[in-house]
C-alpha cells in the first residue's frame, strides 16, 4: 500500500496553498505581496503559489542571518552535527511526503525521487554532521616551528540551487554550510520550492536557532544580484546553468567573494568494443534517460567504437522502447514530465534542429499526446560531432550516438565542447580505461559504471562545467577560512 499523501488529501497539494520565505525561522510573506504560480509538469496544472520575493526580502534574509552568525559558529561542532542529525532523521520520518512533493512539483517519477532524491538528501545532511566531525586541523612540524591550519567559518553563505535535483542539491549546499559554522540564506529554484518549504519546517520542527537557516523564494533575475552583491554574503555556492554561472561570476568580480559554480555539462560515455555490453547498455540506457535526461551528469553523447556500433544501436533501442512514460505517480512509470512548458519547447527545438541538419531519430522525438510536458525518449545518429546537437546542452530525454574507430579519435571527441563535467568509460581493458581518463578533460571520469558517488571526493566541472570542487573536506575547505597558526616552543 502506498503510504504517500494524495493531491486531494493534503492542503500543500491544493490549488491556494502558498509557498512562504523563511527568514529568522518563521515564515515570511515577500515583501510584495506578490506569487507566482507553481505548476504540476505533469498535468500543466497550477497547483500551488511561490513567494515573488524581491531586494528587501534579500536584505530582511541576510541580516537575520547575520545576526545568527555569532551564537551558531561558536557552537561547538558536535551541536552543530546534532541538528544536522535532527534534521535528516525528521527527513526520514516523513521520506514518503517528501518524495511525493518532489515528483508532483518536478513532474519526475515518484520511484526516483523514493530511490534517488529523498534517501540522498537525508544522506547530504548525515554525510556532513559526521565529516565536520572527522575534520582535523592540519600539523606541520619542522626544527624551527610547530605549525596548525585553523578553519574559521565564514559568515552569511548564499547557497543557490537548479530544479532537477532540487532537495538533493539543496541540501547538498545548506548541510556542508551549517555544518562548518556559517549561517544561510538559500534560493531554491523558483520551478520546484515545494520541499525547500518542506526543509523549513523541519528546520522549525528541529529547533534550529531562528536565523541560521533561511530561504529566500522566487525569480532567480528578482533576488539574485542583491543576494550575491550584498556585502554581508562571504560566499556563494551556485549549481544551475553556465549563463547564470558567469552572471554570478560577472557580478562578484571584485567583491574577492568566495564563489563555488557547479554548472552544466555534454558529457560523453565512450563504449569500446571490449566492453561488458550487457552493463554497458543497462547503464546507458539510465545515464542517457533517468529523471528524462535532466541530471547535470546524464549522458547526452554516446560514442561507441564502429565495430559494435550497430548491436550496440540496436540494444539500446530496444531498452529505450521499454520505458514506461507517463503519470509520474504510478510505480510502474520511469519516464515522467520535463520541468515546464518553456524547458519542453526548448527540447523539442533541438530535436526540430537535428531533423533539419539531417539527423537521423531513431526512436522518439515527439511531444506525448497528453496533458503534460512529456517528451518521448529520443535517440538520434549521423549528426557530425561538432553539430549543435552535439555542442549545447540539450538536458532533456535526448541523446545523440557517435560511432570512432581510435582511441585518440574518441577523447578529441569528448574532449571536443567547452564542457567538461563528467564522462563514462566502458572497456575491460584496464590499462586502456586508465589511459582514457586521464586524458579526458572532466571533474569526474567513470570506468564501467555511472553516477557511482563517495560523498568524500572532489566533485565539480572544468572549463564550463564548473570553479571550484564540493563533496567531503573539499566543500567544507571553501566554506570557511584557513588561518596558519605558527609557534615556537
Ligand atoms: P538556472 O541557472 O536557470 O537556475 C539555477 C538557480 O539560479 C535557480 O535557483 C535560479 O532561480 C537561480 N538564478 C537564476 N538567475 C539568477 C541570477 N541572475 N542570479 C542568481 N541566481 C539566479 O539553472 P536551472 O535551469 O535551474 O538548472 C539546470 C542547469 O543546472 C543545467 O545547466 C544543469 O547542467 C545545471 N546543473 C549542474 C549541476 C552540477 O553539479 N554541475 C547539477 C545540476 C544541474
Amino acid at each position: 500500500m502506498n503510504s504517500h499523501p494524495t493531491i486531494s488529501d493534503e492542503t500543500r497539494f491544493q490549488s491556494d496553498f502558498k509557498i512562504l520565505n523563511f527568514i529568522n525561522g518563521e515564515f515570511a510573506q515577500p515583501f510584495s505581496n506578490e506569487f507566482l504560480a507553481n505548476e504540476n509538469p505533469a498535468t500543466a496544472e497550477r497547483y500551488s503559489w511561490v513567494s515573488k520575493s524581491g531586494p528587501a526580502d534579500v536584505t530582511r534574509a541576510v541580516q537575520a542571518a547575520k545576526d545568527a552568525f555569532s551564537k551558531w559558529s561558536k557552537l561547538p561542532a558536535i551541536e552543530r552535527s546534532k541538528f544536522l542529525m535532527k534534521m535528516a532523521t525528521c527527513l526520514r520520518a516523513r521520506q514518503d511526503e517528501f518524495a511525493f512533493a518532489e515528483s508532483i512539483d518536478s513532474g519526475k517519477p515518484l520511484s526516483l525521487a523514493k530511490e534517488v532524491d529523498i534517501p540522498r538528501s537525508q544522506k547530504n545532511l548525515e554525510f556532513f554532521a559526521d565529516e565536520i566531525l572527522k575534520w582535523t586541523p592540519e600539523k606541520f612540524q619542522s626544527l624551527e616551528s610547530k605549525n596548525e591550519v585553523i578553519h574559521s567559518p565564514l559568515g552569511v553563505v548564499a547557497c543557490i540551487s537548479p530544479w532537477n535535483l532540487p532537495l538533493y542539491l539543496f541540501t547538498w549546499k545548506i548541510a556542508p554550510a551549517l555544518a562548518a559554522g556559517n549561517t544561510v540564506v538559500a534560493k531554491p529554484s523558483e520551478m520546484t520550492p515545494m520541499t525547500a518549504q518542506m526543509l523549513c519546517e523541519v528546520a522549525q520542527e528541529v529547533g534550529l536557532p531562528p536565523g541560521v537557516f533561511n530561504v529566500i523564494h522566487g525569480f532567480g533575475s528578482d533576488i539574485g544580484p542583491t543576494l550575491c552583491q550584498h556585502p554581508d554574503v562571504k560566499a556563494i555556492t551556485f549549481t544551475g546553468s553556465t549563463a547564470t554561472g558567469k552572471l554570478i561570476s560577472e557580478m562578484t568580480a571584485g567583491s574577492f567573494k568566495k564563489v563555488s559554480l557547479e554548472m552544466g555539462g555534454k558529457n560523453a560515455t565512450i563504449i569500446f568494443a571490449d566492453a561488458d555490453l550487457e552493463s554497458a547498455v543497462t547503464t546507458t540506457l539510465r545515464s542517457s534517460f533517468s529523471n528524462q535526461g535532466q541530471i547535470c551528469l546524464c549522458s547526452s553523447r554516446i560514442l561507441v567504437e564502429a565495430s559494435i556500433y550497430e548491436k550496440f544501436k540496436t540494444e539500446l533501442l530496444v531498452r529505450i522502447k521499454n520505458l514506461k512514460q507517463g503519470d509520474p505517480l504510478l510505480p510502474t512509470t520511469n519516464q515522467g514530465a520535463v520541468v515546464s512548458q518553456a524547458h519542453m519547447k526548448k527540447v523539442l527545438g533541438f530535436i526540430e534542429t537535428a531533423k533539419a541538419t539531417n539527423g537521423t531519430i531513431l526512436c522518439g522525438g515527439k511531444r506525448l499526446n497528453r496533458p503534460g510536458y512529456f517528451i518521448e525518449p529520443t535517440l538520434i545518429e549521423g549528426l557530425p560531432p561538432y553539430s549543435t546537437l552535439n555542442q549545447d546542452e540539450i538536458f532533456g530525454p535526448v541523446a545523440t550516438m557517435i560511432p570512432f574507430t581510435t582511441t585518440e579519435e574518441a577523447i578529441e571527441i569528448s574532449n571536443g565542447t567547452k564542457y567538461g563535467l563528467s564522462a563514462s568509460v566502458w572497456t575491460l581493458d584496464t590499462v586502456k580505461a586508465e589511459y582514457v581518463a586521464r586524458e579526458l578533460q572532466t571533474g569526474i571520469v567513470w570506468i564501467n559504471t555511472w553516477m557511482t558517488r563517495d560523498l568524500r571526493t572532489p566533485f565539480g566541472g572544468v572549463k564550463q562545467s564548473g570553479v571550484g570542487r564540493e563533496g567531503g573536506r573539499y566543500a567544507l575547505e571553501f566554506m570557511t577560512e584557513m588561518k596558519t597558526v605558527c609557534r615556537i616552543d
